[in-house]
């Protein structure tokens, strides 16, 4: 049997020198490594109590969206400042060069809501840790955060310290 990490293709030197890129389409483009992808994130999620995933863009909507289907919640979308068309709350983060804005809707989370953020790959945690403030600033309770990949030389976890990060692939 085929194990989730051997559906993924790494590309050197994308999208730029030096880079190793893990390509999920690749998983994706399987129906075996679909399925293995979605229930394996929900394995991860199977022993907590929760109301909404999260998932940023954009894919984050691929990995979110049947997560939440099977598991009878809501999904939220994460998305890049200017898209989201109601009121919005919005975060700026870092990127290697510049700055990124992420907004949700207002009225996506409400207080006391549970939330679990899933994405394909945590790097730096950048997105994901301004993400985090958005759904708190919103009165929600993120309860988990759950990636298929996490490049763990980046040390994205210690931007998430104090929060259940789980991951199901890691690399150096
Ligand atoms: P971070 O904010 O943790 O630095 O960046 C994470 C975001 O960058 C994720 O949304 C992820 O989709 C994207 N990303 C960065 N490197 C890779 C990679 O090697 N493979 C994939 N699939 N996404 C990546």
């Amino acid at each position: 049997m085929k194990k989730l990490e051997d559906y993924v293709v790494s590309i050197k030197d994308f999208p730029e020198e030096g880079i190793i890129f893990r390509d999920v389409t690749s998983v994706l483009q399987d129906r075996d490594g679909l399925k293995l992808a979605i229930d394996s994130i929900m394995e991860e999620l199977k022993d907590i109590d929760f109301d909404i995933v999260l998932g940023p863009e954009s894919r984050g909507f691929i990995f979110g969206v049947p997560v939440a289907y099977n598991m009878n919640k809501a999904f939220v979308p994460a998305r890049k400042k200017g898209k989201l068309p109601r009121e919005t709350v919005e975060m700026e983060y870092d990127l290697e060069y510049g700055t990124a804005i992420v907004e949700l809707h207002k009225d996506a989370i409400k207080p006391g809501e549970k939330v679990v953020i899933i994405d394909d790959l945590i790097a730096t945690g950048g997105t994901i840790e301004a993400i985090v403030k958005l759904v708190e600033q919103l009165g929600g309770e993120v309860v988990r955060i759950a990636f298929l990949m996490e490049l763990e030389g980046l040390e994205g976890r210690k931007k998430l310290e104090g929060y259940d990060v789980v991951s199901i692939i890691k690399y150096e």
